[in-house]
């Protein structure tokens, strides 16, 4: 059982912002910045891939407005929304969330984006494997 788990069960306590039957919104206790929110499926799975169409609509459909709510909030202009997973990848937690991090002055997510060149022949070959998966 996560820690999140806990938090939907009510067992410890969060700063909790919204709520439905689906999703949970509360505050990151350990901020970026202010504002610094979680959003999260009740749904227990781990990890993006492995959430139900049904849990990935109702974040999608409340992600915007929370959005919206933490700029309101805190007065930011800009803001990342960031979903890790696996451990490789920073995740500590292994119940899906995404952080909206407002990006306040110096205070917020720092990206280290290590671009590379995109050869079109691997590109083509990427694309086709990637539509075999999704057929
Ligand atoms: P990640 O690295 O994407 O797994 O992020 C996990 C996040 O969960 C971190 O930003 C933590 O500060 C946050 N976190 C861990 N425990 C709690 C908690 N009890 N209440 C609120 N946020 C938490």
């Amino acid at each position: 059982m996560t820690i999140f788990s806990k938090i939907l069960a009510g067992e410890i306590p969060c700063h909790r912002v919204y709520e439905d039957a689906h999703v949970l919104a509360f505050l990151d206790i350990g901020p970026l910045s202010e504002g610094h929110l979680l959003v999260i499926p009740k749904e227990a799975k781990a990890q993006l891939h492995e959430l139900s169409d049904e849990s990935a609509a109702a974040i999608g459909r409340v992600l915007p407005r929370l959005a919206r709510a933490v700029m309101s909030a805190t007065g930011c202009t800009a803001y990342n929304v960031l979903q890790n997973n696996g451990a490789m990848a920073h995740q500590a937690v292994m119940h899906v969330h995404f952080h909206i991090i407002p990006k306040i002055g110096s205070a917020g997510l720092g990206v280290g984006w290590n671009a590379g060149k995109l050869d079109a022949t691997h590109a083509g070959e990427l694309v086709a494997r990637m539509k075999a998966a999704l057929a």
